[in-house]
């Protein structure tokens, strides 16, 4: 291409100009923000180191492959913290301790449903975490379908006496999974509903997206005052089997076994570890997973993920050489899955110095990309959040809500108690098709999206950690 003299002499101009504006604006930046241009070069650095292979598949291969299912409060959920104690330790990071806790214990036993009339045939369940057994070799009851927990409340006290409920819903896959509160009620507290009615047991559709039989487990809750009654969901596909059963108008009957074991205390624990920020060691960043499970599958995306992607992003600070201003601490949470048992019991130990927890945030919904960053800061929170923005923008993750943080399930009680947070979303559209069941299984997992995630908290970790502002609204 010909560029006169003068053309290239207004191209020169421009540049300088635009240098000259640059370096302004990065000052002001560095005053507001405490973020110096080398240390957002420094958060770019690590996050094209990330997006080039990082810990994180080593962590969950190794986590999924050692400890396998970590039931909170098991035997395996102990084998789990010494697991993640002893290479954390081994990987240099400070600090690693366990905080320890017990939670009441809760074990699965043998389950088993069997559609007795009018088509004998069996049924796939999965008993929901919490739930009490069925008396001696079960029971034997007729089956009342309810298209809806608003339909099973609806219905008359005393109309299910010595009968056993079955529930559907309509949940549906989404993005952003928002619609898993809403028909995840049911398995939270299907149970008393029915027992207020007069049933022996209940049968749920599974709550998940997927269709395949593997039913979903989950926690579910007993109201004071209520008979405890036995809970189990069945499989999608078996949920339709009932529907379609229900539709020819014969009356059902099903037999039911279920023989959990439940004790009062079991131990549990949050295995954490720390880099010791080199400016204000006191001022704490949060990130992390769960280190707990469901006992059906291996726990892969359920939250060894959330565990590989929030210890791989820490690895790469440590490793890089330079310590961010503030301590980035890394909580692998113990006995999530059973109520947020790991999230209440650090608030209780640590309630003291709240103020001095900066921000935090947690990987908690499965392994594919992050698409979308949210945030609920203060206005020089945002400054930090923008330059997070700015560099997360090349990984396809796209500013949303800044009126909207969310944290992952463990910092509930943290930012309920004041913690501010943001939230790295992941693309939820397949997570309910596995998580929760037997299918929660390495092999769903894909290592690049996995490094994608490192890239995105490896740059939030350096920048909320090496800032100076307060994200306080
Ligand atoms: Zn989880
Ligand atoms: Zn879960």
């Amino acid at each position: 291409m010909f560029v006169t003299i003068a053309r290239a002499r207004r191209l020169l101009v421009a540049a300088l100009l635009l240098t000259a504006t640059g370096a302004a604006a990065d000052a002001a930046r560095d005053t507001a923000t405490g973020l110096s241009p080398a240390s957002i070069a420094h958060a770019r650095g690590l996050r094209d180191q990330a997006l080039d292979g990082s810990l994180a598949w080593d962590m969950v291969e190794a986590l999924t492959t050692e400890v396998g299912p970590r039931l909170a409060g098991t035997e395996a959920e102990a084998r789990a913290r010494d697991w993640a104690v002893q290479r954390l330790r081994a990987m240099g990071f400070e600090n690693v301790r366990v905080e320890p806790f017990t939670i009441p214990g809760w074990e699965r036993g043998e389950e088993r449903a069997v559609l007795l009339a009018p088509f004998p045939q069996p049924l796939e369940i999965t008993g929901l975490g919490g739930s009490v057994g069925t008396p001696g070799d079960g029971l034997e009851a007729e089956l009342v379908p309810f298209e809806s927990l608003a339909a099973l409340r609806a219905t008359a006290p005393g109309s299910l006496d010595g009968k056993i409920a079955y529930v559907s819903h309509a949940m549906q896959r989404t993005q952003d999974g928002s619609s898993y509160g809403f028909y995840g009620t049911l398995r939270r507290v299907g149970a008393s509903v029915a027992a207020e009615k007069g049933a022996v047991a209940i049968l749920i559709r599974s709550i998940g997206t997927d269709s395949h039989r593997f039913p979903h487990t989950g926690q579910m809750r007993y109201a004071e005052g209520v008979p405890r009654i036995p809970a189990a969901a069945l499989s999608n596909p078996d949920a339709d089997q009932i529907e379609r059963v229900v539709r020819r108008g014969q009356p059902m009957r099903v037999h039911l076994a279920m023989s959990p074991q439940a004790s009062s205390e079991a131990p549990s624990g949050n295995v954490i570890a720390e880099i010791v920020g080199r400016e204000r060691p006191e001022e704490i960043v949060i990130i992390g997973g769960h280190l707990d499970s469901w006992d059906l599958g291996t726990g892969a995306i359920d939250d060894g993920a959330g565990v590989a992607i929030t210890t791989a992003a820490a690895k790469l600070i440590l490793d890089s050489g330079q310590r961010p201003r503030r301590t980035l601490r890394l909580i692998l949470w113990g006995a999530e899955e059973v109520g947020l048992l790991g999230g209440y019991e650090y608030l209780r130990a640590h309630r003291e110095q709240l103020p001095q927890h900066i921000i935090g945030t947690e990987s908690d919904f499965g392994a594919e990309r992050i698409w979308q960053l949210t945030a609920q800061v203060s206005p020089a929170g945002q400054a930090v959040v923008d330059i997070m923005s700015e560099l997360l923008a090349p990984l396809g993750v796209a500013p949303g809500s800044m009126d909207k943080a969310g944290s992952g399930p463990d910092l509930v009680p943290m930012v309920e108690a004041g913690l501010p947070s943001l939230r790295l979303v992941q693309n939820g559209m397949d997570y309910f098709d596995l998580h929760h069941t037997h299918d929660d299984t390495l092999d769903k997992i894909d290592p690049v999206a996995l490094d994608q995630n490192v890239a995105a908290y490896v740059v939030f970790a350096w920048l909320a950690a090496d800032s100076t502002v307060n994200f306080r609204r």
